[in-house]
Order: C-alpha cells, then sequence, then structure tokens
C-alpha cells in the first residue's frame, strides 16, 4: 500500500522526512503515516500541475473519459480493499464503506460521459458578416480541499468533472483520512493518467493553502467542509481571484406531516439521521413533527433508534461506528447536556457508549424530545447519532421553523398529499429538497447548498459548469 505524495507522477516524502500518524479512530491504534509536506512541496505539484495543463486539456474529450472511466472501474475493482481501508481510517461501517467506494466511482463515471457533452453555443449575430461562437474551455489548474467525512467520494465528485473538464488537480485530502485519497491517486497512475494531472499532498492545512493562494497559476479551488474554514478560505482566495466552489456545512430539518406514510418515513428518518454515525452534510439535524402523528412517530422512532448496534466499524452487524476523534464525542454530549439543561426529555441513548478494548469515541444513538429553538442541537451542526425532535400544528409553522437556519443544503419531508409535495419543496430554502425521499444524493443530480451552506453545485451537468470559463468569440466575416 503506497502512503507517500503523488507529485508529478512520482511518489515522495516530505523533503525533510516529517510524517503524519493516521489512526483507527475506533481503537486509537496507528494505522499508517504519510508525508507532511509544506510550501516546497505544494510549489511542486503546482509546477507539475500547471507543466501537465496543456496537453491534458488538448486531448479529445473521449480520450479523457476513457482514462477517467478506467480510474472508475479500478475503484470498483478493489472496492473490497477500499472499504476497509476506508473503514480504518474514517470509522464508518463496512457495509457504508462498501456503498461510498460505489458512490465515488458513479461520480468517474458520470463524469467521463459527460465531458463529451461540453458543448458551446453558436449565438445569431446582430450584423449580418458577424458570428457569435461561445466556447467552454477549462478553467485551469485547480486546488481541491476535502473533510473526513467521506474519504473517497468528496474526492471523486470534483475530480470527475474537473478532469473531463481538462483540468489538472492538487488535492488536499484531510488530515484524519489521506489514505484513501493516496490509494486513489494509486489507481490513477494504474489506470494511464499522466504524471502531474493528478497530485496529492498531505500535510498543514494552512501551509498547503498559503502556498495555493500565492500562485497566480492555480485558478480555482473546490473545498467542501464546515462553514467556517470555507469563510476563511474565501477571504483568502480574494488575492488571485480564484474561482470558487463551496460545499459547507448543513443543518437539516426532516419534516413529518400528519398525512405521512410512517412506514416509509421512520427508515427513512434512521438512515438520513444515523448513517456515519450522524457525521454527515446533509443528515438531518432537527426533526419536527406534526401533532396528529407525533408520538407514533416519536415511538416507532425510538424503536428503531434502539435496535441500531454501535461498535467497530468492522465488525459484521455494527450499523453505528465511532464518532472521528475527542472533539466530536465532546461536542455530542454538550449539545445533549445543553438540550437537557433547556428542557429536553431523553428516552433513548443520551450518553457515551463504552466498549472493551476500544476507544472512547462512541456515542449511544440517542433521541431527544422537546427540541426547542433555543437549543445548540436546533442550530449547530451536532454531527453525532442524535434526534432531536419537535412537535407543529400547521404547514406554515413547519416551513418557517425548518428555514429559520443560517444554513440552506438539506431539507426533507414526508407527506402524501400532492399538491403539498410542490407546495413544501419549493418553499424550503435549501439546495436538496427530498420529498418523502432521505437519501437524495447521486452522481446525475446537482448537489449543494445556498446561504451558509456554500455555493457551487457537484454531480451530474451542472458540475461541469464548475470547471469551465466560458468564452466568447466575435467572427467578423
Ligand atoms: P474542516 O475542518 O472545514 O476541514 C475540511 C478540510 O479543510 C480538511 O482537508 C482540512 O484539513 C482543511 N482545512 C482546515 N483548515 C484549513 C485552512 N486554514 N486552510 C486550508 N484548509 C484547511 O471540515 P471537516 O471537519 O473535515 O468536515 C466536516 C464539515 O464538512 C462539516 O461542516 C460538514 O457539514 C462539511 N461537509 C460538507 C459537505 C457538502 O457537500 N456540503 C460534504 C461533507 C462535509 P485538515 O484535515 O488537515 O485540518
Amino acid at each position: 500500500m503506497q502512503t507517500k505524495n503523488l507529485i508529478g507522477g512520482e511518489w515522495l516524502e516530505a523533503g525533510n522526512g516529517d510524517r503524519l500518524e493516521v489512526r483507527n479512530p475506533a481503537s486509537d491504534a496507528v494505522i499508517a503515516s504519510v508525508p507532511s509536506v509544506g510550501a516546497a512541496e505544494t510549489r511542486k505539484a503546482i509546477d507539475a500541475a500547471w507543466n501537465a495543463r496543456t496537453a491534458w486539456a488538448a486531448r479529445t474529450a473521449a480520450d479523457r473519459g476513457a482514462l477517467i472511466a478506467s480510474l472508475g472501474r479500478l475503484m470498483r475493482r478493489d472496492s473490497e480493499r477500499l472499504a476497509k481501508l476506508m473503514t480504518l481510517e474514517q470509522g464508518k461501517p463496512l457495509a457504508e464503506a462498501r456503498g461510498e467506494v460505489g458512490y465515488a466511482a458513479s461520480f468517474l463515471e458520470w463524469a467521463a460521459e459527460e465531458g463529451k457533452r461540453l458543448y458551446g453555443d453558436i449565438v445569431p449575430a446582430s450584423a449580418p458578416d458577424k458570428r457569435i461562437l461561445v466556447l467552454r474551455q477549462p478553467v485551469g489548474v485547480t486546488a481541491i480541499i476535502t473533510p473526513w467525512n467521506f474519504p473517497a467520494a468528496m474526492i471523486t465528485r470534483k475530480l470527475g468533472p474537473a478532469l473531463a473538464a481538462g483540468c489538472p488537480v492538487v488535492i488536499k485530502p484531510a488530515e484524519d483520512t489521506p489514505l484513501s485519497a493516496i490509494a486513489i491517486g494509486e489507481l490513477a497512475c494504474e489506470a494511464g493518467i499522466p504524471a502531474g494531472v493528478i497530485n496529492i499532498l498531505t500535510g498543514d492545512a494552512a501551509t498547503i493553502s498559503e502556498v495555493i493562494f500565492d500562485d497566480a497559476r492555480v485558478r480555482k479551488l473546490s473545498f467542501t467542509g464546515s462553514t467556517g474554514v470555507g469563510r476563511l478560505l474565501m477571504g483568502k482566495a480574494s488575492k488571485n481571484l480564484l474561482r470558487l466552489s463551496l460545499e459547507l456545512g448543513g443543518h437539516a430539518p426532516f419534516i413529518v406531516f400528519d398525512d405521512a406514510d410512517l412506514d416509509k418515513a421512520v427508515p427513512a428518518a434512521v438512515a438520513c439521521k444515523f448513517r456515519n454515525a450522524g457525521q454527515t452534510c446533509i443528515c438531518a439535524n432537527r426533526f419536527y413533527a406534526q401533532a396528529g402523528v407525533h408520538d407514533e412517530f416519536v415511538a416507532r422512532f425510538s424503536k428503531a433508534i434502539a435496535e441500531l448496534r454501535v461498535g467497530d466499524g468492522s465488525t459484521e452487524g455494527v450499523t453505528v461506528g465511532p464518532l472521528i476523534n475527542d472533539e466530536a464525542v465532546a461536542k455530542v454530549e454538550e449539545h445533549v447536556e445543553n438540550a437537557r439543561s433547556l428542557g429536553g426529555r431523553v428516552p433513548v441513548g443520551g450518553r457515551r457508549a463504552r466498549i472493551d478494548g476500544l476507544a472512547d469515541r462512541f456515542y449511544e444513538p440517542t433521541l431527544i424530545e422537546g427540541m426547542t429553538p433555543e437549543m445548540m442541537i436546533c442550530r449547530e451542526e451536532t454531527f453525532g447519532p442524535v434526534a432531536p425532535v419537535a412537535k407543529f400544528t400547521d404547514e406554515a409553522e413547519a416551513i418557517e421553523q425548518a428555514n429559520a437556519s443560517e444554513y440552506g443544503l438539506a431539507a426533507y419531508f414526508f407527506t402524501r398529499d400532492a399538491s403539498r409535495l410542490m407546495r413544501v419543496s419549493e418553499a424550503l430554502e435549501y439546495g436538496i429538497v427530498g420529498a418523502n425521499d432521505g437519501g437524495p444524493s447521486t452522481a446525475q443530480a446537482p448537489f449543494g447548498g445556498v446561504k451558509h451552506s456554500g455555493f457551487g453545485r457537484e454531480g451530474g451537468r451542472y458540475a461541469m459548469d464548475e470547471y469551465t470559463e466560458v468564452k466568447y468569440v466575435s467572427w467578423q466575416l
């Protein structure tokens, strides 16, 4: 297994030999180490991407697509190995890790085809001897910075369309989960993607990004992570007026109307909330149940939550793994205690789950009744396995509460009323709406947020816009 950095087609150590430890969050055991590179290596990676850009952009879309598709195929071939590696460094249950590898590959497969449809336009001119051509060209060297919660998919969701549009990339994965990124780099070499087109750096995020922001050859940053860091990077990106895609935090409402089909709403609520132990940007953060169905929804949701099995993600049958680090567990604890102190009742869970032989990183799947807007859990991302529920009376109140957030990534609601399906879909101020659907993510749909959840879209044809410039040629005959 490769653990070095990929720069200009070579696998390299940090110049000073520094390395960072990678730990298994479930046991806290050190599982590997990766280079801790700095400014010199970052400049080298940008040089490599810069030097690769003209030849990569000059290839046909079909040519690029064949290489991108080949990377997707290799990921599927090695799915089991990649999934085990992901569970080891990130903690999610193996079944979810397998799912993520397939999901990650699907972005490459989609982009490989979509690059062939990167059409321009011919626009009718206003003079008889003129023609107006609109070309779409690659934006250029692209920096990619990704979080730890989806160590493979957050990379390929950017990598696929960037490569398909003709952009070489410099990737900086999260410090907690560099191994999946490096494994993708290894497969990219096997797929035959030319040297310098994909570069992967591990090391101090601020040091690496300073070099990226200082170098005018980098033309685009695609970032997925917290709103706080996104805001910081947006300020720094102003220096060279970088094109930006910011996929930031979320605080998803999940509304259950009186006429909802609970046979569908309850399993969707469980999957949407507890996948990845609640460490998902689009996972439900706030549940709103209408008065007529509230008690039954809470009873059925509580029963399903109590059946979840907490443990090491690599153990068969485990459905909720560890949280990523000690701060994450402390934050969940703080949110639950704060809710309790403000009158919340906790019929299920509500404390750390101690498991013999494993690290103190597990939290019991939890339900809180009586959520109020003052609670931290109702405003801040908890990023843990906790489901707070509030009761509401009518549709207007539900929409008002759902929209009362600085975030605008994903929202969910369940109803059998066809008119309400359209009304509420339109009224929710979110980039993604799951209408009777708790799992909307898919490669062909535009994924992204509004408000403090950022801007830009990933997935489908919309993703190609993020990596292309529109050029207008005014042609005098
Ligand atoms: P984070 O702390 O913002 O980190 C994200 C990435 O930014 C990591 O690679 C991190 O590097 C890097 N970073 C941190 N400080 C930086 C700096 N000063 N300059 C340059 N890069 C810097 O977020 P996280 O804790 O990894 O991820 C969780 C967050 O991501 C949540 O808010 C979640 O909602 C959001 N998220 C959003 C989406 C979406 O599509 N909207 C998807 C997944 C996650 P290090 O790891 O090395 O510090």
